[in-house]
């Protein structure tokens, strides 16, 4: 079974893909992963999450203000809010309005709106803009294994008090608060974060403080952050514990940008000297990325009960102020090229400007984020130890590759595609690279990627048909078979006589490739499905075929 599979999957492999599993999703995924009738018609402008965590009972109660605009009328008159079990929304209103008629659809909530006249924005000149006051609280789900599951965490720090963050990449933001949770839609004018927290604590979110912490009532703080520019749901994320906290500014391309630390108070001498890398992270991928994203918003490093996550503009660092990932080396390179510096500070800031800048739409594309950051491992290691350092690095990391599953999930669920999505997905781009052959036209590519699609959010069709339109060249054929196959092609090679024959196998149909000879001039062989033929004249054929390493393919001698 698995065998025929594999050989339709090289014809007709994405459809298949979708057949076959769609038979696994619920009606609950589909309507956590897709845009469905109850969220098409309104685009989400400001969230404006208000929320007090207990510590003790592990509960929580808030609110979220959600301003929307409505973009064309809503077939059913029902408007789709998610809201993860066992929180429940307690009341809605609509301008003011309480709204009595809400149907629980286990994750989702139904408001009937049908006796709403909306006016719809772009027609008439006037934006009307509508006001959602949801009201809820409870227990969310707290995460076990964070980041890696999601949910609410109620910890304590090595002094034994209390620490609470939340973790809900993939999972989804509506674990823990009531929103459109659908990356295709972020709030266009940014959110609010308004936390409620012990005097004795310290809370800090996305963005920038709205105003000074305010004492409010009895043993209670509020704290009140604001992000400016778009963001994705699963990135508003509040810190709170005893933190500490220090400054810096970064002169950067855009002009000075504001960065800001917090760790926990008995780190702050160990995070001092650790997160010297910031800048140099900056550096280095304002040359290869362009200028940071977010200047409105600031750049925050802030230390979470848990490894890392790329919550914009307030990246989360759980490193143990150590360098490599959890002090390894990911690369297993001979020179330890992974080791220079601190994985969570590179990977997790690199997410600035593929996830949170560039967002996809469904996560089934998530290469888009995880591929490039990978990629952006690689290129800190080239822009500060050279190109062979970032080749090694790349490299190195292919041992990593499972090649279970392809790099794109199936549409419409919330489900991603295979881990590959990293280390592939970054040897993929590295293969890439190598056929654009031109490092600054490459490097040109990456940055327009980040102002064509600024605060965007996309499909990967969107990024591949760019990427072949800036480079000239169709990758089209590269993107199917890497993303879209879990096949690495082959290069098959038989020498008859004087010559050479060569052809792409184990590929999708119509692969065609070119790849360089491992050799000091710019040789190149333009391979592929059919048989081609070259005279073995020149020296570096004489002992077989040898590509140049930095193409992620198999080279196999038949004859
Ligand atoms: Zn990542």
């Amino acid at each position: 079974m698995k065998k025929i599979f594999k050989a339709i999957l090289i014809f007709n492999c994405s459809l298949l893909i979708i057949n076959s599993v769609n038979a696994q999703f619920t009606h609950q995924d589909t309507l956590r992963g897709s845009n469905g009738p109850g969220r098409d018609w309104w685009d989400v402008i400001t969230y404006k999450i208000d929320v007090k965590p207990d510590f003790n009972t592990k509960s929580i109660i808030g609110s979220n203000e959600i301003t929307f605009k409505v973009t064309k009328q809503p077939k059913n008159g029902l408007l789709q809010i998610d809201l993860q079990q066992p929180l429940s929304i307690d009341k809605i209103f609509l301008d003011d309005k309480k709204i009595s008629k809400v149907k629980r659809e286990g994750n989702v909530y139904w408001i009937d709106l049908k006796k709403k006249k909306f006016s719809i924005s772009g027609t008439g000149g006037m934006e009307q803009v509508y006001k959602l006051m949801i009201f809820y609280s409870g227990n969310p789900v707290v995460a076990k294994r964070p980041p890696w599951d999601g949910g609410w965490i109620f910890t304590k720090d090595a002094k034994g008090r209390p620490w609470m963050s939340v973790a809900c990449q993939g999972l989804g933001a509506s674990v823990w608060y009531p929103c459109k949770d659908y990356q295709g839609d972020e709030p266009d004018k940014g959110a609010a974060i308004i936390m409620k927290v012990p005097d004795s604590l310290t809370a800090i979110a996305n963005g920038m403080t709205l105003s000074k912490p305010a004492h409010k009532g009895k043993y209670e703080t509020v704290y009140s952050w604001y992000v400016k520019n778009p963001i994705n749901n699963y990135n508003i994320i509040p810190y709170i514990g005893k933190y500490v906290n220090w400054k810096e500014t970064y002169e950067g391309e855009k002009g000075k940008l504001d960065c800001s630390y917090w760790v926990l108070d008995y780190n702050l001498e160990k995070a001092k000297e650790q997160f010297k890398q910031v800048p140099m992270m900056l550096k280095a991928f304002e040359h290869w990325f362009g200028p940071y994203p977010f200047y409105e918003d600031g750049y925050k490093l802030i230390e979470a009960p848990h490894l890392g996550m790329e919550h914009q503009s307030a990246v989360a660092y759980g490193n143990g102020f150590k360098n490599g990932y959890r002090g390894r080396d990911l690369s297993g390179s001979a020179a330890g090229w992974g080791l220079k510096w601190d994985f969570i500070i590179v990977h997790e800031s690199g997410h600035e400007w593929f996830a949170n800048n560039i967002t996809t739409i469904d996560i089934a594309d998530m290469w888009v984020h995880e591929g490039f950051t990978n990629y952006s491992e690689t290129l800190f290691t080239e822009y500060y130890y050279g190109k062979e350092a970032g080749s090694d690095y790349c490299i190195g990391t292919r041992k990593l590759i499972v090649n279970d599953k392809p790099i794109i999930g199936p549409y419409g669920v919330n489900k991603e595609g295979s881990s590959d999505m990293y280390y592939k997905g970054g040897n993929m781009l590295h293969t890439i690279r190598q056929v654009v052959n031109d490092d600054e036209k490459f490097r040109a590519i990456l940055r327009s990627l980040n102002s064509k699609f600024y605060h965007s959010v996309v499909t990967t069709q969107q990024i591949e048909n760019y990427m072949s339109e800036q480079s000239g060249k169709d990758l089209s054929k590269i993107f199917d078979q890497y993303l879209r196959t879990t096949m690495i092609p082959a290069l098959q090679y038989k020498f008859t006589g004087d010559n050479m024959y060569y052809r792409w196998s184990n590929c999708v149909k119509g692969f065609d490739m070119p790849v360089k000879l491992d050799s000091a001039k710019d040789d190149w062989l333009k391979a592929t499905t059919e048989w081609k033929t070259v005279a073995v004249t020149t020296d570096i054929l004489k002992d077989g075929l040898k590509i140049d390493r930095n193409f992620y393919i198999t080279v196999k001698r038949i004859d």
